[in-house]
């Protein structure tokens, strides 16, 4: 169980295409482990493997409101099936792209097929921001970041921010 880096703009691997996942072995378990310590800590509802720097198709998430008890929900190889054609519009944010958040406009509801920790195959049918969120981490595995939803303008003045200050870190 460990806290790891969280990769930001303009880093090269989150644009990769995520690897989809043979056996869930210890390896997979303790990187579920150390994603879900990751994002509890930064702290964000959700987490993929690639902004970690670990090219596996595999995301975290918890939704649970403030307060309340933990839910933990780790989908390995996840697929979405359906989209619903109503959408709407949220602000989204990421932790690879910190202190930014902008309106998105996707699809309102989502199913989705997944494999859990236990090996067991789950189709889910999710809304409201389960949908958002499942939509914006499974675009993570395919090297899709939120901001390429954006215009291209406003998009350009996000990664220009970012390639202006890891120039200045280095
Ligand atoms: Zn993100």
């Amino acid at each position: 169980m460990a806290k790891r880096p969280i990769l930001t703009l303009p880093d090269e691997r989150l644009r990769a295409i995520a690897e989809p996942i043979e056996k869930i072995d210890d390896a997979i378990k303790a990187l579920a482990q150390d994603m879900l310590d990751t994002m509890y800590d930064a702290p964000g509802i959700g987490l993929a493997a690639p902004q970690i720097g670990e090219l596996h198709r595999i995301v975290v998430m918890d939704l649970a409101p403030d307060g309340a008890a933990r839910d933990p929900i780790v989908m390995i190889n996840p697929e979405i099936l359906a989209y619903s054609d109503d959408t709407v519009t949220t602000e989204e944010g990421c932790l690879s792209i910190p202190e930014l958040y902008y309106e998105v406009e996707r699809p309102a509801e989502v199913t989705v097929r997944y494999t859990d920790l236990t090996g067991e195959v789950v189709e889910r049918h999710a809304e409201d921001r389960l949908a958002i969120c499942i939509q914006h981490e499974l675009d993570h595995l395919d090297g899709v970041l939120y901001i390429d939803y954006l215009s291209r303008l406003k998009r350009d003045r996000v990664l220009k921010k970012f390639q202006k200050q890891a120039r200045r870190a280095t």
